[in-house]
């Protein structure tokens, strides 16, 4: 299997705690990393033994040791960060959401394949075993015709994430950026094409969040098929969960939802009840990177391209205009052509 040698844009939380170990443990390099500051570029480097830091992006990507980009900045610099790495020729990948609008997702896109590089989006939830499977089992018409689904995606957010996702809009925070962006993933790969959307939004937490730290939405996808969400910063024992119900049965997964390589996934229908062996589960964050360097040396597709990352992000944006709004929100998922 393919190594690369990676460039990280943004010293991130995430980038420490899954994205760093993950490359490791498949044999990546990881050549060299980029902050805001150079003080802080080069502590980062320093904690997870990285040989370069920089606070200039230009000169990371320009690096004949880098490969690719693991972009992890704040939501509104990923399409920056994007265009800046393929105009070097790098290939791309860039955590959720892809982008804060679908003006700058499309034009991602567009750069990427210009470029010739892979773009992929760093959903993990479509990497899991549990979601492999229910994809499957909706394909071979285990529940029939799909009519509802709903996703239960209300966590906690931890402390020391608690900072620009509630208090900075423009940074990209917010639940819908942050949590239903990740439904619309996994739903999207689901069902047919995502239509309009309602949803109502609170603050809730013990915080002062300036934007809604808890959302519940109600989708109509194609077919006419319901899609309700619960997604919240400040629910901490709920569990998380996806439910696919259709005409001949339903499929009931719990604790799917998740960073790791958890949960069940049960299917009921006139035969009865029973819960499903899941093959092959493993650390989403090494599936994602596994099918980036796939997609890399075979010229294929990573396991969420930049498109599936532009259409999650139209649904999650729909939401937090409707929440906003309080109006009803078509979702428009294809990029609108110039006239
Ligand atoms: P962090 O807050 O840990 O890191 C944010 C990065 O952005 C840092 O490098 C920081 O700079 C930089 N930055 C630039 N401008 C600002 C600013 N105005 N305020 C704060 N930071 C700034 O982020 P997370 O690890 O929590 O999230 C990073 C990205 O990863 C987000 O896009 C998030 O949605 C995504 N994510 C994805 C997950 C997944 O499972 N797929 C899970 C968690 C996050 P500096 O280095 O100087 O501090």
């Amino acid at each position: 299997m393919t190594t690369l040698r990676w460039g990280l844009i943004g010293a991130s939380d995430i980038a420490a705690t899954r994205i760093i170990p993950a490359m490791r443990r498949l044999g990546h390099q990881v050549a060299g990393v980029s902050s805001l500051t150079e003080k802080r570029a080069a502590e980062y480097a320093h904690q997870h033994h990285i040989p370069y830091a920089t606070s200039d992006v230009d000169l990371l990507v320009a690096r004949d040791d880098v490969d690719a980009v693991y972009i992890s900045t704040i939501n509104r610099l990923h399409c920056q960060h994007t265009l800046t790495a393929a105009a070097a020729g790098k290939h791309v990948l860039c955590e959720k959401p892809v982008a804060m609008n679908l003006t700058d997702a499309w034009a991602m896109v567009r750069a990427c394949d210009a470029a010739a590089v892979v773009f992929g989006v760093n959903h993990h939830l479509p990497c899991a075993a549990t979601h492999r499977e229910i994809r499957r089992l909706v394909a071979d018409g285990a529940v029939g015709q799909p009519l509802g689904v709903r996703v239960f995606h209300a966590v906690q957010l931890p402390e020391r994430l608690a900072t620009w996702r509630l208090t900075d809009p423009a940074a990209g925070g917010g639940v819908p950026l942050d949590i239903t962006v990740h439904d619309a993933a996994v739903v999207n790969r689901l069902l047919r094409r995502p239509l309009e959307a309602t949803a109502l939004g609170v603050t809730q937490g013990p915080w002062d969040a300036v934007m809604d730290d808890a959302i519940m939405s109600v989708l109509r996808y194609e077919g006419n098929v319901l899609v309700q969400t619960h997604d919240a910063f400040t629910v901490r024992y709920a569990g998380t969960g996806l439910e696919v119900h259709g005409t001949e049965g339903s499929i009931v997964a719990r604790d799917v939802m998740t960073q790791d390589p958890v949960g069940s996934v049960l299917l009921r229908n006139s035969g009865g009840e029973r819960e499903l062996a899941v093959p092959g589960r493993r650390d989403l964050y090494e599936v994602s990177l596994e099918e980036f360097a796939r997609a890399v040396e075979e010229k294929t597709d990573p396991a969420v391209t930049g498109a599936d990352g532009a259409r999650a992000l139209a649904v999650a944006l729909a939401v937090q205009e409707a929440a906003n709004s309080g109006r009803q929100i078509d979702i428009v998922t294809e990029p609108v052509t110039e006239a």
